[in-house]
């Protein structure tokens, strides 16, 4: 054999695969040195190329959708490129080889730098996509086809995608999956799809199964897109696409709610006053996207609403500075909470986990604390820190510490004083306000009193308004994270939404 030609070499991290081109693996980028890239990726003032041209340019591994070779002809890189903080493009490189021996020698490290570009993400999962043409002002099977499915093609996804026709689709769809065939069930909408789909799981017999074997992913095309603030660090939809894509299966805490003889799950939230009226109340708004949240507050400030009601709970942590050291502690990887252990065991078989403070219709347990609220401005109960790009409501959520967070405010203060509540939200002052109760919980009952109807919002979706109880299952769900970590402070969900 003649050896490798003296153009198509792979030394160390150093693939050329034809003259006057070097690619090159480092700790956590591709660099490319190409002259003819020069050209390519000139600067152009009024269509005429303008300055020196730059014949380098670094991909960071993050932004690698794909790399193969054609044997024996080319190498061919997809990868992704920040068009400004928000929008991503996507770009291609191809090299030809020159010969067969070449290709080899390209295959070997194109498989370096996939396994380099993917870490511990899986590579080429099977996604079911749902896209909700209603979600939020309309746009996204747009979305879908024009910013996400492409990229999805360039990291060689199995696409399976189906168009929601009405309310309630979602779960059909995944109470009947074929949960063998796919690794993830994706949305393209708000976060009502996502409920949809948790809940569609919940019906089955093989429940656990079901909610631990496909992960829930989040591409936002809604009016509210909290799972993917949390998830994806991000509600742009690109970012959100390569999110997904290069994410790994993380562990998410789910909480049962019992409401007369129902069970749902619910993912994100439930609350009643003040942010649940605003939430689902102002429908007739939608095409106002996230600002519609804050008309209706404003209004409701103004009115000075009440919700008098009977709360019942089984509080964890009762002190903000504990809190505060408890948060601290998870994310260091010291410590979870006691209970996270005991309930996460078996129980029931696959089906969904028998409820260990039983139901709505029970008897309130007797260690629980009881309060009875004559001027209620809001209750709010979350598992995860961002419900919506400017609003932190729970900053000291984890998703998967086996506890949930509530915040509570009086409704009964002066109209100044309330407004500056709920600014500061948006300031990131919202945890510190003495105004706020915060407490960790493991379990919950809400009664409403004295009120004909209103409303109760469990992930921004509409409930009877009637007496409920709410428990956490610690990590009974898959979901797919940027990092793994649930990190309100860090950059999931921070960078977008600062
Ligand atoms: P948004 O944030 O805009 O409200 P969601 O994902 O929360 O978006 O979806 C809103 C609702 O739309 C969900 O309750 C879902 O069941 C419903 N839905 C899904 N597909 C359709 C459809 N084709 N027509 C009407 N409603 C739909
Ligand atoms: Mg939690």
């Amino acid at each position: 054999m003649a050896g490798t030609p003296p153009t198509t070499r792979a030394f160390r991290n150093v693939f050329l695969p034809t003259e006057g081109v070097s690619l090159t693996l480092e700790e956590d980028r591709l660099v490319v040195k190409d002259k003819a890239l020069a050209k390519r990726f000139r600067v152009k003032v009024c269509g005429i190329p303008f300055g020196s041209a730059l014949s380098t340019i670094t991909i960071p591994y993050y932004n690698i959708l794909w790399s193969d070779t054609t044997v024996p002809t080319s190498i061919t890189i997809h990868y992704t490129v920040w068009k400004s903080k928000t929008t991503l493009s996507r770009e291609t490189l191809t090299y030809s080889l020159n010969d067969e021996r070449a290709s080899q020698v390209a295959q070997a490290w194109s498989d370096r730098l996939l396994s380099l570009s993917y870490g511990k993400a899986q590579r080429q999962r099977r996604a079911k996509v749902l896209i909700n043409p209603h979600a939020g002002p309309g746009h996204a099977v747009s979305i879908w086809e024009n910013e996400v499915r492409p990229m999805f093609l360039h990291a060689r996804m199995t696409i399976d995608e189906t168009r929601t026709t009405r309310q309630g689709e979602g779960t059909d769809i995944c109470e009947n999956l074929d949960i063998d065939a796919y690794d993830m069930v994706v949305v393209v909408s708000g976060d009502g799809l996502a409920h949809e789909v948790l809940n569609g799981f919940a019906k089955r017999p093989d429940a656990r199964r079901a909610l631990k074997q496909v992960a829930l992913a989040h591409i936002p095309a809604g009016s509210g897109n909290a799972l993917s603030l949390n998830l994806n660090g991000s509600h742009r939809p690109g970012p959100c696409a390569l999110a997904v894509i290069k994410g790994v299966t993380t562990d998410v805490d789910l909480m049962s709610v019992t409401q007369g003889d129902r069970r749902l799950l619910s993912f994100l939230s439930q609350s009643v006053g003040i942010i649940a009226e605003c939430d689902l109340g102002t429908e007739n708004l939608r095409w106002l996207g996230a600002k519609r949240f804050d008309v209706g507050v404003a209004y409701r400030i103004f009115n000075k609403r009440v919700y008098p009601c009977d709360v019942a709970v089984r509080t964890e942590i009762r002190d903000k500075a504990e809190i505060t050291a408890h948060y601290r502690r998870v994310q260091r990887g010291e410590s979870k909470v006691a209970n996270v252990e005991e309930s996460a065991g078996g129980e029931a078989g696959d089906g969904l986990p028998v409820l260990r403070f039983g139901t709505v219709n029970d008897e309130v347990p007797a260690d629980w604390d009881k309060f009875s609220l004559d001027t209620m401005g809001s209750f709010y109960c979350g598992n995860m820190a961002w419900m919506a790009p400017n609003a932190n409501f729970f900053p000291a959520a984890l998703a998967n510490d086996g506890l949930m967070d509530v915040v509570t405010n009086n409704g009964d203060i002066p109209r100044m004083e309330y407004i500056n509540l709920m600014t500061d939200i948006e300031k990131g002052r919202f945890y510190d306000n003495t105004r706020v109760t915060y407490r960790k919980i493991v379990a919950y009952r809400f009664t409403p009193r004295n009120q004909e109807d209103g409303y109760i919002s469990i992930d921004g979706e509409r409930i009877p308004f009637e007496p409920f109880q709410v428990e956490v299952h610690p990590g009974l769900a898959t979901m797919i994270s940027k990092s793994g970590k649930f990190d309100a402070f860090g950059p999931t969900g921070w960078e977008e939404a600062k």
